[in-house]
This record gives structure tokens, C-alpha cells and sequence, in this order.
């Protein structure tokens, strides 16, 4: 059996978070947390554009790798498919629990699609109300992450996500992406099934890995509403931080600073086939600014926005918790 302990030898530990582009707030809200049962752990506010909010969804406690964030840019178009970007959210479930979930989102009116087999897993394969593609994905080794089960989530803890499973990635090509996970961020290759090659940290299992293919007859892709923003990857500690984004650089990727985001230190860039990546750090976590028990009840800010809190709440929209069902 896989153990955690053996992989934080590896700088890049798996997934921290993905960021998507969502539509109105009130119905990313009703969805991910009133239907897939994630706790709203932080509700704060894009930190380049105030007037938009940022939404974080994780298991309880918000463990890192656990973690669906969402800007929602009600006004702008949706996203244009192809290659150049992450195409889909995985996100792990106990097995045995993909009856349960079916039944649950045809009852909600979710888009759902066929449960296939992907790399000897069931999938279900479906979509928020904004047209982010998404998938369940039966995880074994999910069993063994740090997870804690929400206890006012509307699904039971049994069946409660248990944090990112993967991503898809669509690219022109797969050469210099390849080249670049491997040197840049120590993965390999795990498995190629169906058209779709499978990159990951140690044994690749849930929340390590990412899967790719080519797509070289499509055109470019474009950010839009349900479309994925960028990938985070987890990193330890801040030297953890620093030695992956001096590996970035070398690889010939242009990394920005390092930006204090409070709940993590992040870093971003652009892979060579053009997704956003963001290299965040474990700690200190969403509790450093709110008690445990209160995650996501009230608007937290940059302290530089602090003075204009009064402005920037009067220009969100309301947020209501979501009807339980
Ligand atoms: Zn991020």
C-alpha cells in the first residue's frame, strides 16, 4: 500500500487546488456546496479585481489537494474548447459510491453523462451549471489521504468528495509539456490508455496525477466561464517553493514571484503548452485568519483592501447559504 509519508520526499506532492471560472456566486454556491456537499472555506475576493469574489470549496478542515476555488465572472462568455488548457476536474469518491451520486445529481438536475472505466476506475463523468466539465472518479487510494468529513454537509460522509482526484490537460502537443513535468517537476509517466497518457509524483495515485492528450487538429482554447483557470501544485514549505521555481526557470518557464496569498505562498506559470500552473505551499492553511469552526462565514480581505471593506461588500453580490437537500 501506498504510503503519504514517502512521497513528501518529492518536492511536488500532488494537487493543492484547481481555480475555474464560474457564472453568478449564488449558483456556484448552491451547487458545490448545496449539491456536492463541499464546505465554503473561505469567501474572500479576487485580489486583482476586488468587485469579484473568490470562492473556496475543500472538505472540512480544507486540507491542501482538497480544495475547488472558483472566480465568478458572471459576464463573461463562455470558454472556446481546445487545446492549451485543463479540460477537467477529477475529484475523488470512496468506491461503491457512484450509485449513490448518480442518483443524487439526475435528482438535482445535474448534466450527467455515462459511468465509464478510465485506467480501471469507474468515472462519472458530468458538469457544474456553468459547464465545467467535472468527474467522479471511485478512488481506492483516496482512502488513504487526509480527509475530514464535513458534518453539515447534505451528502453523507461516506460519500462526501474526498479531494481532487486529477485533471485533464488538451494540448497541440504533448513533446515539450512532457519534457517539461519531467524535468521541471520530477513526474513520470504512470499509464497511456485510450488516447490519454497519464503524468504523475510517485506512484501517481489520487491527487498526483494529470492526463494529457494532443489534440493538434483543434484550435486554441480560451478562458471563459467553465473553464478551468489553473492548476496548483503542492509544495511543502517555503524551500520546497523556491527549489521547484528555480527548476521552472531552468526548464525555460517564467515563473513570477513569490505571491503571499495568506492561506499559501503562491507562484505562477505558464507550462509550455500554455496552462496556468501555480506552485502552493502547505501551509499555513485556511485557519490563520478565521477560526476552524467559522471557515467561510464572512468576507476575509487583504489588508490593504480592509479600508474599502465597506465598498467592496456593498458591491458583491448577497451570498445565501444553500437550501439543504
Ligand atoms: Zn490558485
Amino acid at each position: 500500500m501506498f504510503s503519504y509519508h514517502e512521497i513528501m520526499t518529492n518536492r511536488i506532492s500532488g494537487l493543492h487546488h484547481v481555480t475555474a471560472i464560474a457564472g453568478p456566486a449564488q449558483e456556484n454556491l448552491d451547487f458545490y456546496s448545496g449539491i456536492l456537499g463541499l464546505r465554503l472555506v473561505k469567501k474572500s475576493v479576487n485580489q486583482d479585481d476586488p468587485t469579484t469574489y473568490h470562492l473556496f470549496y475543500a472538505d472540512a478542515e480544507g486540507h491542501p489537494g482538497t480544495d475547488i476555488t472558483f472566480f465568478p465572472w458572471a459576464d463573461l462568455a463562455p470558454r472556446r474548447d481546445g487545446y492549451g488548457l485543463s479540460t477537467e476536474v477529477a475529484l475523488a469518491v470512496a468506491p461503491g459510491s457512484l450509485d449513490f451520486w448518480g442518483g443524487r445529481l439526475a435528482r438535482m438536475n445535474a448534466r450527467i453523462s455515462a459511468i465509464e472505466e478510465r485506467f480501471g476506475e469507474k468515472v462519472l463523468p458530468f458538469a457544474d451549471p456553468h459547464g465545467l466539465r467535472l468527474a467522479l472518479v471511485e478512488s481506492a487510494s483516496s482512502l488513504g489521504r487526509p480527509f475530514v468529513p464535513w458534518e453539515s454537509s447534505p451528502v453523507p460522509p461516506e460519500h462526501q468528495i474526498r479531494g481532487l482526484e486529477g485533471a485533464r490537460m488538451v494540448e497541440r502537443e504533448l513533446g515539450e509539456t512532457v519534457a517539461f513535468l519531467e524535468e521541471a517537476f520530477g513526474f513520470r509517466e504512470i499509464a497511456d490508455e485510450d488516447g490519454w497518457k497519464r503524468y504523475g509524483v510517485g506512484e501517481g495515485v489520487s491527487g498526483q496525477y494529470v492526463d494529457l492528450q494532443a489534440a493538434p487538429n483543434e484550435c486554441r482554447g480560451a478562458w471563459g466561464t467553465g473553464s478551468v483557470h489553473h492548476l496548483a501544485w503542492r509544495v511543502a514549505d517555503d524551500a520546497a517553493q523556491r527549489d521547484v521555481r528555480e527548476d521552472v526557470a531552468k526548464a525555460g518557464g517564467q515563473p513570477t514571484p513569490v505571491i503571499d496569498r495568506f492561506w499559501f505562498k503562491s507562484v505562477y506559470f505558464r507550462e509550455p503548452g500554455g496552462v496556468l500552473f501555480e506552485l502552493a505551499t502547505d501551509g499555513p492553511g485556511f485557519a490563520v485568519d478565521e477560526a476552524a469552526a467559522n471557515l467561510g462565514e464572512t468576507l476575509v480581505l487583504p489588508p490593504w483592501l480592509e479600508s474599502s471593506r465597506p465598498a467592496i461588500e456593498a458591491a458583491l453580490p448577497k451570498l445565501t447559504p444553500p437550501t439543504v437537500r
